[in-house]
């Protein structure tokens, strides 16, 4: 191998950037040069990368994003698309590549192995944790403490108001990114789409706390709850409660910013695996992260299996914590 093509795909997540330094320094480590492929499989389809020497990845560990851009590609479901662009890496050159991304990347990555011989390898790179065989997903630390720090400063609000506040964070499908943070932030509650029958026991639990004299009422409601996100919870609680509240939604402010140590520790570690692998011609494998540690996981497990749901222990955590 003598050349390696990298791209980043799907949402961006803090934590790319760590990973793209790594796979081109360990690349260059073993003479390998790397192309970086711009906006995802986009890119890759249209041949389009910039050259990323070692100066190319200085300076870049600390920020968020993705230097190289990153797009949704739906083109890329079309096999003749597939095979064209296969055929034009190789063609430039390059002899294999790292897919930094989520579930949606990776299937596109084991297309391009599967379908024209293309040796792939996965780093996760999405900050909603719902990746199979990885206990987290690169990206994921760095969302929850963003925001944790918003909710941080909202509670300054809430306790010097006796205002409830809802503040809605990212995830769609999952509520890992609410249960973290409601513990974490020590809120009075947590509404996530794997549970049905928070909303009644919260507004009883906030009942509970305004009659005791409590003045600070943080709720996190994951965005893809079924009763109709921060806004939706808000008024059913407010209305039940007949008390002040506001509503906060964090939105694509949990994407960027400065990935934490351990996102670009994660990262560091799994750009380094990814290239280790394809060195040593063990396509189709991602770096996933199992009891602590750095792992190469089958593609194949990874695209045909749900990520479990996050440990509702916490739920009933944040519960029994809330005050
Ligand atoms: P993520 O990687 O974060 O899950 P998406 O699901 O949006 O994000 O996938 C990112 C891109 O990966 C898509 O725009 C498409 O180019 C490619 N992709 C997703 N699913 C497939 C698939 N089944 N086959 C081929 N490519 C895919």
């Amino acid at each position: 191998m003598k050349r390696l093509g990298i791209l980043t795909s799907g949402g961006d997540a803090p934590g790319m950037n760590a990973a793209i330094r790594a796979v081109v320094r360990t690349a260059i480590g073993r003479g390998i040069s790397v192309a970086g492929y711009v906006d995802g499989f986009s890119g890759y389809v249209a041949g389009q990368f910039s050259e990323l020497d070692d100066r190319a990845v200085g300076n870049i560990i600390q920020r968020g994003g993705t230097i190289i851009g990153t797009s949704r590609c739906p083109e890329f479901l079309d096999p003749l698309v597939r095979t064209a662009a296969a055929n034009r890496m190789r063609a430039d050159g390059v002899d294999g590549l790292v897919v930094v991304g989520g579930d949606g990347s990776f299937r596109g990555a084991l297309a391009l192995q599967d379908e024209c011989g293309v040796p792939v390898a996965g780093v996760t790179g999405t900050i909603d944790n719902d990746v199979f065989g990885t206990d987290e997903t690169i990206g994921f630390d760095t969302a929850v403490n963003t925001a944790l720090l918003a909710i941080d400063q909202v509670r300054d609000t809430s306790e010097s108001t006796g205002m409830m506040f809802f503040v809605e964070v990212m995830g769609r499908t999952s509520g890992a990114i609410a249960l973290h943070t409601a513990v974490a932030g020590g809120a009075a509650g947590v509404v996530v789409p794997e549970a049905h029958d928070e909303i009644t026991v919260l507004i009883e639990q906030l009942r509970h706390s305004i009659e005791r004299g409590k003045r600070s009422h943080i709720v996190v409601v994951a965005e893809g709850d079924e009763a109709g996100g921060a806004f939706g919870v808000g008024e059913r609680v407010g209305k039940a409660l007949d008390h002040p509240y506001r509503v906060v939604v964090l939105g694509h402010i949990q994407r960027g910013g400065r990935p934490t140590m351990r996102d670009r520790i994660v990262a560091s570690e799994a750009g380094a695996m990814a290239v280790h692998a394809l060195l040593a011609g063990r396509s189709g494998v991602m770096i996933g992260r199992q009891g602590g540690k750095s792992v190469e996981v089958p593609l194949t497990e990874v695209v045909s299996r749900q990520h479990p749901p996050p440990d509702l222990a916490l739920l009933a955590l944040a519960r029994q914590l809330s005050g």
